[in-house]
């Protein structure tokens, strides 16, 4: 049995070094919401694959799903021979997605592509170019998806040149001193100096920022952008890749808003851990492309589908929402315990909406100033712990707590054992 140090020193050969690493535990066997590695060491998994097993690994229904449709058929592609699994995720996801009025949904594989399409849609329908994204925002590492990404290093620099007509702006963050009036101010103050909003096909915004560190649009500052969209004739485009389908504790992130969307983009969560991304818009704007000018060849595969279906039933028998909120109450009630502990000094803040919980880590609570070393001792103590935990936020300083909606309380209470000792081992491993 090869270790996860011989498997790594095989990958540095094979592998090129600009795929990151979260954790070196190579994965051998997964349940649920834990991991077994190559070394036969248990972890509890509150990363969920970046928030993709919502419903647990190799949830039995869904394998199950996955086996029945592998013996119909694996792959046919839905431009060639279409099938009724696609046709009938689409009728789903119309009638559940947050969009006013008649939707349609178009498939693909990957969050990236979903934004991709998402922009193709906006513009083909508008005529227009332009489309503005927000400072710390994340939405995939293609062409399209590295120019609407508000982070410069990694997913940025030394990549250009990227598609034109991009405009950024700074994201509401009162954590981090900027207010919805003041991004709105920035946004018009760019419609005066910048690009007239007859020149803006969409606006693109994730309700929670997820790589950008969990940080929530407040609710009025959406209701807003819904305004200033409909004044304009902009296409308002909810990036939900990352809060979609009961993380946060609705099936979408804008619920809790109350606020609609123009076109959403989804995957992560969609297929329990099989590569599906889907664009839902309203029905004239994903209409407006001609035959071929949308698709992919294994965009909606047959197998992803099956699996999506099957997460949607589950979601609903097993009330994931609900359990989603159960999860985030337990795991924010730990962090702000530990907040208030006022020897540890360095959590800034702890946020959340349902099971999408975040900490925020300074180096002292006064300054604010991000403690990313800190972040870094955390993750490692945690992995030698027995706990995979994902860091995110602009200056790497957050810690994010995603583990999937099936995790009983007490795994997740394990989880949060092993969060404290490996913080307490870290704030004294750097004092
Ligand atoms: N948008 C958001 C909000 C995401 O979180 C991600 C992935 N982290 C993407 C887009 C890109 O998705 P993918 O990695 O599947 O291309």
């Amino acid at each position: 049995m090869a270790t996860s140090a011989e498997l790594h020193a095989r990958r540095m050969d094979a592998v090129p070094r600009g795929i990151g690493h979260a954790t070196l535990i190579y994965a051998k066997r997964a349940k649920n919401a834990e991991i077994w590695s190559e070394d036969g060491r248990r972890y509890i998994d509150f990363g969920a694959g970046i928030a993709v097993v919502n419903t647990g690994h190799q949830h039995p229904r869904i394998v199950e799903a996955v086996k029945r449709q592998l013996e119909d058929f694996s792959h046919v592609c839905f431009q060639v021979t279409p099938h009724e699994n696609y046709v009938a995720l689409a009728e789903r996801l119309n009638a559940i997605a947050p969009i006013s009025g008649p939707a349609k949904t178009m498939l693909a594989s990957t969050g990236a592509e979903a934004v991709e399409n998402a922009v193709k849609v906006a513009r083909i329908f508008t005529g227009r170019p332009g489309i503005i994204s927000f400072s710390g925002g994340f939405h995939g590492r293609t062409h399209m998806g590295m120019a609407l990404t508000g982070k410069a290093v990694p997913y940025k620099k030394g990549f250009g040149p990227f598609p034109a007509d991009i405009y950024n702006v700074a994201f509401p963050n009162l954590y981090h001193g900027t207010s919805s009036g003041e991004s709105i101010k920035a946004l018009k103050a760019l419609f005066k100096y910048q690009a007239d909003p007859s020149t803006i096909a969409g606006i693109i915004i994730e309700p929670v920022q997820g790589e950008g560190g969990f940080n929530i649009a407040p609710f009025d500052f959406l209701d807003a952008l819904r305004s200033l969209c409909d004044e304009h004739g902009i296409v308002l485009i909810a990036d939900e890749i990352q809060t979609g389908f009961a993380r946060t504790g609705k099936l979408f992130a804008l619920e809790h808003a109350g606020i609609k969307a123009d076109v959403v983009t989804l995957a992560k969560g969609l297929a329990g851990g099989l590569p599906l991304s889907a664009i839902v818009g309203r029905a004239d704007i994903m209409d407006a492309s001609g035959p071929g000018g949308l698709g992919g060849t294994y965009a909606g595969n047959p197998v992803a589908c099956a699996a999506a279906h099957t997460v949607l039933d589950i979601i609903a028998d097993e009330d994931l929402c609900a359990r989603a909120d159960a999860i985030g109450s337990i795991i924010q009630g730990r962090c702000r315990e530990l907040a208030d502990r006022s020897n540890l000094n360095c959590i800034g803040d702890v946020r959340g909406l349902g099971a999408m919980c975040a900490v925020e880590f300074v180096k002292d609570v006064k300054s604010g100033e991000p403690a990313p070393e800190l972040t870094g001792a955390v993750l490692k103590a945690a992995n030698e712990r027995g706990l995979i935990l994902l860091s995110c936020g602009t200056y790497g300083n957050v810690i994010r707590f995603l583990p999937p909606l099936t995790a009983s309380d007490e795994i997740v209470r394990e989880g949060m054992d092993i969060f404290e000792a490996s913080l307490t081992e870290a704030v004294s491993r750097l004092q």
